[in-house]
């Protein structure tokens, strides 16, 4: 078959939709219910509906996904594996029936059920196995694997309790666990079969023949759970293995008949300890015990999986480089790198340079952070008692490591020191990061600017050992979850206006930009606009009983509360444009909504409080009448894939207005424009590519750049002289320092204030003043209603070369060389 017929045929999946019988499919659900749920129709609650859709589709995803795995088998192609410690997947049952071409038939069989599918789709859990931005991007390069049909493995862990969820009582953010898992998962499938010993502690010996023996003292045994990912237009359907952790025995019968049934279980309850909950990301130092037990258990158990499934077909392990491209996502898996060291010196019996040799051209590495407090490393004595062979690994690559920098022109001790694996100033610690850059043949950053920023800091010196290494992959999102999905309104009026094209190749939204200045065309891009606004409204009065307007500006800032990311900032000017409008009533102001989302690491005061006084803002602000009608500020709680899926399609201003040099890349950036939101934002991360791509005078651009930032830091910076020369900045500081918004305890914010005036990390003052100017540029162009509407439509046209195809097919090409 030629392409364009392989294509001609996928396209007939999405026609099939109306030719598809839906009365067929309705019986097939029943069917389901009935003898799958063990279930009458008539007492069917909602979550057997949801149970019996899931089972439904998942019948047909099945058939795609043996094909598959089996024309893989049958070609021997290399496969990609992603190792994460996050997956933030969200939920599964739209993207599985859209991304088959058959949501209508589902939704027409449910109907003849009287079942209303957007209903069922409500209920179903939101699978929250990640922090942010780092795990929805492991989700969203899972389906793109699939999407480009690339045989792909993510591997993860099966947390019971991921995320936790977010409650605000009395504006603070409260901690619960998600309980995702109470009504079973129907999408996965738990493989016994493929199950792994990971072994902990102990002792090494050498034996006779000079090889090495770990004798490890604690044994739990990694079970694999399978999910199915599907791709666009279900072509290829690949695998999210997840760890489950059971004890090697599970009960000790003497204990137990003895009495002691607490002591009986403990290995069970010790092993389920590790796969309990997911480690808040930014609560540095993540110094726990039981974090590094997670990562070990995690990488070993996918490691030995993949080493085993190269054998098991009949490999030499010495082709393993050939067959398999493993990329870590940051460096919670980077002791992957020791660990196939081991298994390739220790279990078959290959020479340590041989074994490097191919461990190094099977990682790649991509890192996600240049903060010093958020990279990891590992108290030499904890690893060393957890992992002792690790650990002569370890020593033996540093060796290695050492020695080729000591050869190296112009190294000097700083240098090596720098290089090193271990870090010797004060504590001796094991840096991941420098261990996952040694273990691997690429290494890469996920903005053009945080890659340039990683050869000048964190990786300056190893750079220079090292020149060809790292390299650039800008982030991307599924245009499938993040247009297709959430923004059907939208995505309808661009099929309509150029076809179909953009479905499979989003780079064709370019051929929206015929369409900006069309009268029309505008008019109906801004009611679906609207349109998904007032859904978003409807949606907070119900889950929290605010009112907002459809009609104001929605200006959202949506993503983890962290101080670098500068919510506060936000909040500052909001509190400063309160007093403006109440001082001067008679001007023209933009109605204006603020819309706040996101979690606080449950150890991070800081941003626990950033929350509290958003809540302690909007309460004051939304009673006053003086500006009602104005302003109204909102903090949606606990934010998540399905919280973001409603608020991007309804966005008018996208936040993203981090320090510079302090966001690697951002995602949410992108949705945002996608979905037709306006940018103010900082020279940060993707930003600045967004820029290039939606064109300079279609994204407001504020403060200063990372260079400029960097200096400033370098000078000596005074926030305090900046806020006294700024009498809207230091009024608004003084409010909230003064207890004008918290009345009730008036010291609340002093010390995070204090800190604004005295060092001011993130430098919020100093760019205050040019983003409080591109604010008024932003009500500006809200004025121009057409010239708005043109500017987000060239928004949504520059943006499809953030598709995590792109981000995909550069990673496949440039780094793990499959097709
Ligand atoms: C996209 C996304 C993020 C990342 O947002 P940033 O603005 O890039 O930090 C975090 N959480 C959820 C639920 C998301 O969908």
């Amino acid at each position: 078959m030629t392409a364009e017929a392989i294509l001609a045929n996928t396209r007939s999946l999405d026609a099939a939709d109306t030719t598809r019988d839906p009365q067929a499919l309705a019986d097939r659900i029943i069917d389901c219910l009935v003898h799958r749920i063990g279930k009458d129709q008539r007492a069917a609650k909602p979550h057997d509906w949801l149970t019996a859709a899931v089972l439904t589709v998942r019948d047909d995803v099945i058939e795609r996904w043996m094909t598959s795995t089996r024309a893989t088998q049958a070609s021997g192609a290399k496969r990609v594996y992603y190792l994460s410690l996050e997956f933030l997947i969200g939920r599964l049952l739209r993207d599985a029936i859209a991304n088959l071409g058959r949501a209508e038939e589902f939704d027409a069989a449910l109907k003849l059920l009287g079942v209303d599918l957007a209903m069922i789709e409500e209920i179903e859990p939101d699978a929250a196995l990640g922090n942010g931005g780092l795990g929805r991007l492991a989700a969203c390069f899972m389906e793109s694997l699939a999407s480009l049909n690339l045989p792909a493995y993510g591997y993860g862990i099966r947390y019971v309790n991921g995320m936790f969820r977010q409650r605000i009582d009395d504006g603070w953010q409260v901690e619960l666990p998600e309980t995702w898992l109470a009504h079973g998962n129907p999408w996965e499938f738990e493989r016994r079969e493929s199950a792994y010993i990971i072994g902990f502690g102990g002792e090494v010996v050498g034996t006779e023949t000079g090889a090495v023996e770990w004798t490890p003292d604690e044994k739990i045994e990694a079970v694999a759970v399978d999910t199915p990912v599907v791709g666009w237009r279900g072509e290829r359907v690949n695998t999210l293995r997840l760890w489950t952790a059971r004890a090697f025995d599970p009960i000790r019968l003497d204990a137990f008949n003895a009495g002691d049934h607490a002591g009986a279980l403990a290995n069970q309850v010790r092993a389920e300890t590790l796969v309990r909950v997911l480690y808040p990301a930014d609560s540095s130092p993540a110094g726990h015990e039981l974090r590094l037990r997670q990562e070990y258990f995690f990488s070993s158990a996918s490691i030995q999986d993949i080493v085993r499934r190269h054998v098991q077909y009949g490999n030499d392990i010495r082709t393993l480089h050939e067959k398999a491209a493993i990329q870590l996502n940051d460096t919670h898996p980077a002791v992957s790198v020791a660990e196939l060291m081991r298994l390739l010196v220790d279990h078959h019996g290959l020479g340590f340079d041989e074994a490097w040799d191919i461990t190094r051209k099977t990682f790649g590495y991509t890192n996600h952070t240049l903060l010093p407090e958020a990279l990891e490393s590992w108290p030499l004595p904890l690893f060393e008692r957890l992992l002792p062979r690790h650990m002569q690994i370890v020593y033996a690559i540093n060796a290695r490591l050492l020695k080729e920098a000591r050869r190296a022109p112009g190294m000097d001790d700083r240098a090596i020191s720098a290089i090193s694996l271990i870090d010797e100033g004060g504590e001796r610690r094991i840096r991941m990061a420098n261990l996952a850059f040694a273990g691997s043949h690429s290494v890469n950053g996920v903005a053009a600017l945080h890659t340039e920023l990683m050869k000048q800091t964190v990786f300056a010196d190893l750079h220079r050992l090292y020149p060809d290494r790292i390299n650039n992959k800008t982030n991307g999102i599924t245009p499938r979850r993040w247009l297709q999905q959430c923004n059907p309104g939208l995505t309808d009026l661009i099929r309509e206006a150029i076809g179909d094209g953009f479905l499979d190749d989003a780079s064709r939204l370019a051929d929206l930009r015929p369409f900006t200045e069309d009268a029309a065309f505008q008019e109906r891009f801004a009611a679906i606009k609207r349109a998904n606004k007032a859904a978003l409204s409807q949606h907070l009065r119900e889950v929290m009983g605010v009112r907002l307007d459809p009609d104001a500006l929605f200006d959202v800032q949506v993503k983890r509360i962290h101080e670098y990311k500068r919510q506060l900032l936000n909040i500052i000017e909001t509190v400063a444009l309160y007093d403006q409008i109440r001082n001067h009533p008679e001007r023209d102001w933009v109605p204006r909504v603020k819309l706040f989302a996101g979690k606080a690491a449950s150890s991070y005061h800081n941003a626990k409080l950033i929350i509290k006084l958003t809540n302690d803002v909007a309460r004051k602000i939304n009673a006053d009448p003086a500006v009602h009608g104005l302003l109204s500020v909102a903090f949606a709680p606990n934010y998540n894939v399905s919280l973001a899926e409603k608020i991007m399609p309804a966005a008018d201003l996208s936040e993203q207005i981090s320090t510079a040099g302090m966001e690697a890349s951002g995602t949410g950036n992108m949705k945002l424009a996608l979905n037709g939101a306006l940018t103010i934002g900082t020279l940060d991360g993707a930003n600045i590519e967004i820029r290039d791509h939606v064109g300079a005078k279609d994204i407001v651009i504020f403060g200063l750049t990372a260079d400029e930032v960097a200096a400033k830091r370098a000078d000596g910076y005074r926030p305090s002289e900046v806020i006294e020369a700024h009498p809207d900045l230091n009024q608004a500081i003084s409010a909230i320092e003064t207890g004008v918004f918290s009345p009730g305890e008036p010291d609340r914010y002093r010390d995070l204030m204090a800190g604004l005036r005295e060092h001011d990390w993130f430098m919020l003052a100093a760019d205050f003043p040019s983003y409080a100017e591109g604010q008024r540029e932003i009500d500006r162009r809200w004025t121009d209603p057409a010239g708005w509407r043109a500017a987000t439509i060239r928004n949504v046209a520059g943006m499809g070369w953030f598709s995590s195809d792109r981000t995909i097919g550069e990673y496949a090409h440039d780094i793990w060389s499959v097709r």
